[in-house]
């Protein structure tokens, strides 16, 4: 069998990225994430998959593939499924986001994880604080300039502008050509020129086949095509604007945009508070020498969550908090400076509105993908309910992390590979409209059927 690539999950849905390649004996897999809407015939909010069950819930209904030599022992403890040492070389991981990473934990902790340097210190914070899908492998650690070697395939890892750090593309050559992996990526972010450093690499290398997502691919959502410089100008303006304390719902790890409201808060002379738990990420990356991070006292404070006492004594908190109650900002704090606040409060500890009786007239800024299904619908409209509660108004702002349509099919015309294989989207068809007469071969995916790299 020539080089191939089997797609066991990203297949006609958004996320769930799940890649195979194989070549004479090498065997790789890029990515291992938990598809975004796995399983919610099944499953949803109130009935999960048992953990003690490892991976039998989810084999039952398909969600992960059985395949010998990849799971760890414990995962197939209660499953038709025997253990075998090892036959997967390597999981190569593109960037931390849980739907490309969130299976990792099932497979075998001997398989090694090779990923950016920036993801691994996310790894690390998580690790610390609650867990990591990573957990337990060997760490190989990349940046862009290197090449590593997996067997016959060699890796040349790319970074891309995506909604976290440390996300990459590849360039993959194997014995009989080469093929190229966008993972997840945008131009509008601020770094949008690294995702033309790829689009370069890969076009240079002439690859066979390009695996592309295509989140946006078909969707035609308005008001979806803002882009991070937006966000801040908007954000300025709205808390600029608004008299009492403003707070926002946003994704911990998204330093773009925990730095545009670091910037809209010394542009508006106010202090940013944020969560524990993006506390740590931010405390990790500071020893990224590329990014830049604010800082923990003197850029922003960190909201404490009263716990079993209700005190703030130091055994009410895990070891990780500890050292960030020094830091330390109250729901009293922040009612007798709300005017005076910007606070990162995710939907979960909407509670915390409770105890800081905030005054009416603040706002609201809902920093998040609009909801896209009828689950998301209802988180929206009960986000909407506390919002209304307080006596808020309500401000939609968000940058995607994916790239709309047409620039999609600007990096497929600009990378000119002979074959294209559309993921980590809904409308793999809809690639036919990239073509304009051009020469190249739409493959769409069908989930475990390999695909040969060359025609
Ligand atoms: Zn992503």
């Amino acid at each position: 069998m020539p080089p191939n690539v089997r797609c066991f999950g990203g297949v006609g849905e958004i996320g769930g990225n799940k890649f195979l390649l194989q070549d004479r004996g090498t065997k790789v897999l890029l990515d291992f994430g938990t598809g975004f809407s796995d399983g919610s015939m099944y499953f949803d909010s109130g009935i999960q998959p048992r953990t003690v069950n490892g991976a039998g819930d989810l084999f039952e209904f398909g969600l992960l593939p059985e395949i010998g030599g990849l799971y760890s022992e414990k995962a197939l403890q209660n499953t038709r499924l025997r253990y075998a040492d090892p036959e997967i070389d390597a999981i190569v991981l593109s960037h931390y986001h849980s739907d490309h990473s969130g299976r990792i934990g099932y497979t075998d902790p001997k398989i090694p994880v090779y990923c950016g340097e920036t993801t691994s210190l996310i790894h690390e914070a998580y690790s610390d604080s609650r867990s990591s899908p990573l957990d337990g492998h060997p760490i190989r650690k990349f940046r862009t300039g290197d090449r590593f070697r997996v067997g016959s395939m060699e890796f040349v890892p790319v970074h891309v502008d995506h909604s976290i750090p440390g996300a990459y593309g590849f360039v993959i050559h194997t014995s009989e050509g080469a093929m190229a992996y966008t993972g997840d990526f945008r131009f509008h972010g601020p770094a949008g020129s690294m995702t033309d450093d790829f689009v370069e690499a890969a076009k240079k290398a002439k690859p066979d086949m390009l695996l592309t997502e295509g989140t946006r691919v078909g969707h035609g959502v308005a008001g979806a095509n803002m882009s991070e410089k937006t966000v801040l100008d908007e954000a300025r303006r709205v808390v600029k604007g608004t008299k009492g304390l403003v707070f926002s719902s946003f994704r911990g790890n998204d330093v773009d945009r925990i730095n545009t409201f670091f910037d809209t808060c010394e542009n508006s002379g106010r202090r940013l508070v944020i969560s524990m738990k993006m506390a740590i990420i931010l405390e990790k990356l500071k020893a990224d020498r590329r990014l830049k991070v604010p800082r923990i006292g003197k850029d922003f404070g960190v909201y404490v969550k009263r716990k079993r006492t209700g005190s703030l004594d130091d055994s009410d908190y895990y070891q990780w908090e500890r050292p960030y109650l020094d830091h330390g900002v109250s729901a009293h704090d922040v009612r007798k400076r709300q005017k005076e606040v910007f606070l990162h409060l995710e939907a979960w500890d909407f509670p915390e509105l409770i105890d800081i009786k905030p005054d009416s007239g603040g706002t609201y800024i809902h920093s998040a993908t609009e909801a896209f299904n009828e689950e998301g619908e209802k988180e929206e409209a009960v986000i909407k309910n506390w919002v209304l509660h307080v006596g808020f108004s309500y401000a939609q702002l968000h940058a995607s992390g994916h790239a709309p349509s047409r620039e999609v099919g600007s990096l497929v015309e600009r990378v000119g590979a002979k074959k294209v294989v559309p993921v980590h989207t809904e409308h793999p068809l809809r690639f036919k409209s990239f073509r304009k007469g051009k020469e190249w071969r739409l493959e769409v995916p069908r989930k475990g059927v390999p695909i040969a790299f060359s025609r």
